[in-house]
């Protein structure tokens, strides 16, 4: 066991920088942990993170991946375990110092050197991964998740969790939109957001999406091709209130209506800009209606066990749309980028 398959890369660039080939089989220091990986959800950081992030540099050949599930292969000799060879696992994406201020009160995503497996180190588009053992998360016997969806679970649900809980403090009867239903962090967020008691919103440019996002209990649909102008539309439905908190992941493209689309005194949480960075806010609209926008990535630990309970019990479940070989990895990015998915992409090596 000294090489292993992997999709890695020597260069930034497109899908076709993936290459499908062998690769040195890590092995684990005293307090790391050997995890035989069985899925790799794909997620929008692994586009980003090919194409290359202006300012960031990761050591070439470069593996993606940042959300694992496998078996544990073999535990280091000073690691104190709950778990023996052959667990089910998923892996903890976040890795954080243990040490500086913000770690030190258990916010571990805020973190001075946070990073992110498959981001600045190598992640799981492999056969194997060495993690520290404390990113080792046992998936308990009685959860029904199958490793696709044991995958697809941890950077969605942690992300979606710290959004709506943490930063948008949602409530029972609150009124919740999400942008763009059909990404893995908006269909953590609308299951989140009915399992605490709220009325959710959602909106896509596809029908088929909102369909089947209403069969995941999504009260309010609304297409935003056929409804361009969508903040009127809630404004009708909320008796010209608006929400409470809007979920933006798309940035430039809709943020000025998910702000229109804000009560007074109302929260936007957003983890990222998918349609672009450089949005355009209404200051007026700001100050007067007393808004908050609020950024987020990833959770702290304490979140993602907090979130992770309510996957053990199947409260919430992560949807899975198609599965490519770890050997197809290109044409699985080609398929995200275009954007038509409806939940999570994963590979198998
Ligand atoms: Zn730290």
């Amino acid at each position: 066991m000294c090489r292993m398959k992997a999709s890695l890369f020597h260069e930034h660039g497109g899908p076709d920088v993936l290459e499908y080939t062998d690769f040195p089989t890590p092995s684990p220091e005293p307090d790391q942990v050997l995890v035989e990986i069985k899925a790799v959800a794909l997620n929008h950081l692994d586009l980003f993170v090919r194409g290359g992030i202006p300012g960031m540099t990761v050591e070439m050949p470069h593996i993606l991946g940042s959300d694992i599930s496998g078996v544990v292969k073999e535990i280091g000799s000073s690691v104190e375990a709950d778990y023996e060879v052959g667990q089910k696992v998923v892996i903890d994406p976040g890795l954080s110092c243990g040490t500086c201020e913000f770690c030190r009160i258990g916010e571990t995503s805020l973190c001075s050197t946070y990073r992110i497996i498959g981001e600045h180190v190598r992640g799981g588009y492999a056969e194997y991964i060495v993690v520290n053992s404390e990113n080792v998360i046992s998936v308990p016997k009685e959860c029904a998740l199958d490793y696709a969806e044991a995958a697809a679970t941890p950077l969605t649900f942690m992300t979606a969790w710290r959004l709506l809980m943490t930063k948008g403090q949602i409530r029972a009867g609150d009124d919740v939109l999400v942008i763009g239903i059909g990404g893995g962090v908006a269909l953590a967020a609308l299951q989140i957001a009915k399992v605490a008691g709220a009325r959710v919103f959602v909106t896509s440019s596809s029908d088929t999406k909102l369909e089947k996002a209403r069969l995941l209990g999504a009260d309010v649909l609304i297409n935003h091709n056929t409804t361009p102008d969508y903040h009127k539309e809630i404004w009708k439905v909320t008796n010209r209130r608006g929400v409470d908190v809007v979920l933006d992941s798309v940035g430039q493209a809709t943020w000025e209506r998910s702000l229109k689309s804000l009560r007074k005194g109302g929260k936007l949480v957003t983890p990222g800009a998918t349609s672009g960075p450089m949005a355009m806010t209404n200051v007026n609209l700001v100050f007067w209606k007393q808004l908050e926008i609020l950024g987020s990535t990833m959770s702290s630990r304490g979140e993602l066990h907090e979130v992770l309970k309510l996957v053990w019990t199947n409260r919430v479940r992560p949807v899975i749309d198609r599965i490519f070989p770890l050997s197809e990895a290109g044409d699985a990015h080609i398929f995200l980028e275009e954007g038509k998915q409806f939940g999570k992409i994963v590979l198998r090596p």
